[in-house]
């Protein structure tokens, strides 16, 4: 039965109000998961540390921020008139955009007079009497629910290093992902930005159209294939919105979640010529199609390398000074082992004569200074330093909050040595917790709409299960997510991605356990697991 009522806590303008559900975060998920559970007739309360919903989109307006799945898959599939309605201008959207339409659909379904911004979750503890969680925030306002649900992002905690000067610098300093709302002007201005990852290669390029000098700080560099961005085509916009339930049925049980051409055929099926034409032919097209030329690209290193030299090459050809271009070619993981990038104009930015490219492998940074950086070979006096140094991934945001389950026991050191869910969806000793793509599913390996859309799917209908069938918790058995772990780590094994020093395995963070997160099995292969063990009553989960 819905409950929602206020009480009165131990000070004076404290209030404990009483939902079925408090869902933490209005990102894509917060805003969909609120949308099921009001389906469902269970009142939900979004939390919200930020002003407006966005989650992600609202956090990192840097310049050039713009996502790399196309507009039209980076929409919610339902319902019909609200596909109908909205129309994106470009092939890929853009931050301010995409910002938009989450908006649009928060009002289109009257869904903010159930969201509270400004409000940061700090704890929420499971109360075992009660059977109900309580979770606390930074205002007086402490919240009492069935049911805990984290919408809270799997790319949300930034990362800025440890240097030492960090905050003797006394120039402007950002964070990508706290970009200003007001526009930031680097006109005559000389620039830092430390950082080469998805997020700087989409920022490096406007930027250096501003600013008066530019230099980059790169540690390692990644593999970006070009986007070829450009206005949403009329044509292709009404061809998938006349098909829109085949082509996401078909995404749902793709491999990726994304409508691309896979071909399930080894690289060394073709000879060399029939691979260098299939290469030109994905390179044209533009963005992750690449990745997807043969099944063999992620699994064998032969086939890697070769796609890995073709891309390198095209750097090359990319870049005027070969001595930069070098410098620009991975070749400490193999191709796409950390997260592919796709750019507008990135490489041709370091022909630029306001662009220099330090390479921090060569010239470690040593500290920040009140002028600058300092690396091991010279000081850089700049106006502003620009960090798009990334994030504590996939855990950050959630051990942000003290998360306390049965016993008090924190979900922190549960997971100190890698975090441990089954399916992704719950951890054992958390009863009622629900973390939507959490480590251990599909996640950001994924177009993540297609992954935020299957878990709010299938949580709401737990949730609707067990309001149905009046069982009071769902946790996870500790041995099914034992053997889930295990699966995921398996069939990360039979990859190349843990080879990288990448964030998937949470090597970006000093002192981070390392372990390969994402699960790499398919997003179909996936939701019929999800499926199966819905079907089966909830089976690997203990319901009380
Ligand atoms: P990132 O991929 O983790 O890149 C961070 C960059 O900062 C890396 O080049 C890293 O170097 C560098 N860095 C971090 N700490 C450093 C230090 N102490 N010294 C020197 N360099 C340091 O982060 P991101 O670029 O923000 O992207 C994160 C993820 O967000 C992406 O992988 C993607 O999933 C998502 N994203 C998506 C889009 C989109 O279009 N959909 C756009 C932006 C971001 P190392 O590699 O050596 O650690």
């Amino acid at each position: 039965m819905a409950d929602e009522m206020e009480s009165h806590g131990t000070s004076a303008d404290a209030v404990t109000t009483e939902f079925d559900a408090v869902i933490v975060g209005a990102g894509l998920s917060g805003v969909y998961m609120l949308h099921r559970l009001r389906e469902l007739g269970l009142t939900a309360r979004v939390l919200e540390a930020g002003t407006d919903v966005g989650g992600t989109w609202y956090w990192n307006r840097y310049p050039g921020a713009r996502c790399d799945t196309e507009s039209m898959f980076y929409s919610y599939s339902w319902p019909e008139d609200l596909r109908e309605e909205w129309t994106w201008s470009s092939r890929y959207p853009e931050q301010h955009e995409i910002q938009g339409y989450i908006s649009h659909v928060t009002e289109r379904f009257d869904l903010r007079r159930d969201m509270q911004f400004e409000t940061r979750v700090t704890r929420a503890a499971f109360d075992e009497t009660a059977k109900r969680w309580t979770i606390e925030t930074d205002g007086p306002d402490t919240f009492s629910a069935r049911f805990c649900i984290m919408a809270t992002g799997c790319i949300t905690k930034p990362n800025l290093p440890d240097w030492e000067g960090v905050d003797s610098f006394e120039g402007e300093t950002y964070h990508t992902a706290r970009w200003p709302k007001d526009d930031v002007d680097f006109t005559g201005k000389s620039v830092a930005v430390i950082g080469t990852g998805s997020t700087g290669i989409q920022a490096i390029p406007m930027i250096a159209a501003r600013a008066e000098e530019l230099t980059v700080f790169q540690r390692t560099p990644n593999f970006s294939i070009p986007a070829w961005n450009g206005p949403l085509d009329p044509r292709h916009e009404r061809k998938i919105k006349d098909n829109y339930d085949k082509y996401w049925d078909m995404a749902r049980w793709s491999s990726t979640g994304l409508m691309f051409e896979i071909r399930e055929r080894s690289l060394f099926d073709d000879s060399e010529e029939e691979r260098e034409r299939e290469f030109e032919r994905r390179w044209a097209q533009g963005g992750f199609s690449f990745l997807f030329a043969y099944s063999d690209i992620l699994t064998d290193r032969k086939a890697n390398e070769e796609v890995a030299e073709f891309v390198r090459n095209k750097i090359r050809s990319r870049v005027d000074d070969p001595e930069v271009a070098e410098t620009l070619c991975p070749r400490s993981h193999p191709f796409a082992t950390t997260r592919l990038c796709v750019d507008t104009d990135y490489y041709e930015t370091y022909n630029r004569d306001n662009v220099t490219l330090i390479d921090l492998r060569e010239t470690p940074i040593e500290a920040v200074t009140p002028s600058g950086l300092s690396t091991t070979d010279a000081q850089f006096n700049v106006d502003a330093i620009v960090f798009a140094t990334g994030f504590d991934n996939m855990t950050g945001a959630l051990f942000s909050i003290d998360i306390r389950g049965r016993s008090g026991e924190a979900l922190k050191e549960k997971w100190a040595a890698g975090p441990r869910t089954y399916l992704g969806i719950g951890t054992a000793g958390f009863p009622n917790l629900f973390t939507i793509t959490g480590p251990g599913s599909p996640s950001v390996i994924s177009n993540m709409m297609t992954s935020i859309e299957q878990h709010v799917e299938w949580v709401a209908d737990c949730l609707e299960h067990l309001t149905s069938e009046g069982v009071e918790t769902i946790e996870p058995r500790v041995e099914a997510e034992d053997d889930w772990v295990e699966h995921v780590n398996k069939v990360a094994n039979g990859t190349l991605f843990p080879e990288a020093d990448s964030w998937y395995t949470g090597a970006n963070i000093p002192g981070k356990a390392r372990i390969f997160t994402p699960y790499v099995g398919g997003v179909g292969t996936y939701r019929k697991k999800c499926d199966e063990v819905a079907a089966m009553g909830y089976d690997g989960f203990v319901l009380a």
